[in-house]
């Protein structure tokens, strides 16, 4: 496995070609507004070291019996998927934000299970090309970027009826040796600090989208791939001198990015899927449904937000006030209550035919449409107890200031036993939880990542069995289906 520092430098050998502001981004590595990201990612090798979180982040390979990084694992049972989602807690308390690497873990999971199906249906030799690559990844210990999204332009057509056929990445030339690829894949987590991308398709398909039915893995910088990155609120605070306390937390952050694959070259042995429109549908709803498990990640985010609304209670000195207690325990019953959910469609996870388990939908889904929503009710609720100075104290410029400093400590003192500055700290924690660059993953990512919530309702109405349910009730009531049909009661 990679230490911390072997995945620092090993990104420093990639050439990423990733633009922000108007300019190719030099250095991407130090960048001041990527490099918070690369730290939240690198926590995924660095709490790997330590031997109190081994039994979280460290799984034995069903490949090659050796250690690997979990977030390369493919789950060998349900103890596997629970493990996960722990890890994936544990990691969001530590960092308070998105640390990025899931989405490979999870495309990893879905393409095992899905080549298979496929060979089966098929004789086909995917799965092969994928355990092969895969354990190439393992064995190297490295980030994945699983790349669903597409562009989609007119919501209202398929990927080959639209009028600019980029729309859907896809197929554009095939050669002996493989084929060459066009389109783009949108909000892109982690691709910057990652040295792999797995495409994949990003939604069911029909036979005449055969071209858009490609799956396949490339290095992050192959020639022709691009990045322009995504601008997050208050974002360019990170460029300020000195940034500490403005940027409420000035060590971790999240990263998206709109990434173009301009003609780009996948050879044979990278593609695991080319043109079988009928599993597209399946690499889908398993990448989301593993995605949607994930997003437990948020309850330790949830758990640092909890935390900080506590200590801005304690710094005003009312953390007795009932109303503000009974608020606490509102945030703390919604995010166990998402917690609940992670572990469930984790518990009751289920074999696949390749082996590798995969949880259970329903209550994947379940989770996933909860995390649309408590996460909101938690930032409202934590920017309550902190009260309306989250959004007008002054900058840390202004504190340091020795003129303008003596006042604000004086008049933003909150319990005279308090450093001012504590309180403005925790304020612009929070500020950055709900308002700031932590938003985008705690908020609009809860909301729309992992699929937006109407994509879950559709699973939830197609797994719910509502005809089973309806003969329970007739079952209770002893309804007579003899008795319907002709006008009898006349
Ligand atoms: Fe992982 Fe959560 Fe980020 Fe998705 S949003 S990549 S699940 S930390
Ligand atoms: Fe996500």
């Amino acid at each position: 496995m990679k230490t911390k520092q072997e995945y620092i430098d090993s990104l420093r050998e990639l050439d990423l070609k990733v633009y922000m502001f108007g300019k190719r981004v030099e250095n991407v590595v130090d960048h001041p507004i990527i490099r918070p990201s690369l730290n939240s990612l690198a926590a995924t090798f660095e709490y790997a070291e330590k031997p109190e979180y081994e039994d979280l982040m460290v799984a034995t390979s069903h490949l090659t019996g050796k250690k690997i990084n979990r977030f390369t694992h493919i789950h060998q049972n349900s103890d596997d998927l629970v493990k996960k989602i722990k890890m994936q807690r544990m990691l969001g308390q530590q960092t308070a934000s998105c640390f990025q690497r899931c989405v490979g873990m999870d495309a990893a999971n879905a393409l095992y299970s899905t080549t298979y199906d496929m060979d089966k249906a098929n004789g086909t030799n995917y799965h092969e090309r994928f355990v092969k690559y895969w354990t190439w990844i393992q064995d190297e210990d490295l980030v994945v970027d699983g790349a669903m999204t597409d562009t989609k332009g007119d919501r209202g057509k398929s990927p080959s009826m639209q009028d600019d056929p980029d729309q859907y990445l896809h197929v554009v030339e095939r050669r002996p040796d493989g084929v060459v690829v066009r389109g783009a894949k949108a909000h892109q987590t982690g691709m910057v600090n990652s040295h792999e991308v797995i495409v994949m398709p990003t939604i069911s398909l029909r036979p005449e989208d055969k071209d858009y039915a490609i799956s396949f893995a490339v290095p992050t910088d192959a020639e022709g791939i691009f990045m322009i990155y995504g601008r997050q609120s208050c974002d360019t605070r990170k460029l300020e001198e000195g940034a500490d306390i403005d940027l409420g937390n000035n060590t971790y952050g999240g990263t998206e990015a709109l990434v173009i694959f301009d003609n780009v070259f996948v050879p044979n042995e990278r593609i695991f899927m080319d043109g079988e429109t009928e599993f597209a549908g399946s690499i889908v709803e398993r990448f989301a449904g593993f995605h949607r498990q994930s997003y437990v990640c948020k309850v330790g985010v949830g758990d640092v937000l909890i935390g900080a609304a506590a200590l801005a209670a304690d710094y005003n000195g009312v953390p007795r006030a009932s109303h503000i207690r009974d608020k606490l325990i509102e945030m703390v019953h919604l995010n166990e209550t998402m917690y609940c959910c992670g572990l469930a469609c984790s518990h009751e996870g289920h074999a696949t035919a390749s082996g590798s388990y995969e949880i259970d939908m329903m209550l994947a889904n379940v989770n996933k449409q909860n995390v649309t929503r408590f996460p909101y009710e938690l930032a409202r609720l934590a920017q309550d107890i902190a009260g309306g100075l989250m959004v007008t104290q002054p900058s840390e410029a202004d504190l340091r200031d020795e003129t303008l400093g003596p006042y604000i400590r004086k008049y933003l003192r909150g319990r005279s036993d308090v450093a001012t500055e504590n309180r403005l700290r925790v304020n612009r924690l929070i500020e950055n939880l709900t308002l700031g660059t932590a938003a985008v993953g705690y908020l609009t990512e809860s909301m729309h990542g992992a699929g937006s919530p109407q994509a879950q309702r559709i699973m939830i109405q197609r797994q719910c069995n509502m005809e089973a349910k309806k003969a329970l009730a007739k079952r209770i009531a002893h309804i007579d289906d003899s008795l319907n049909g002709e006008n009898t009661e006349h």
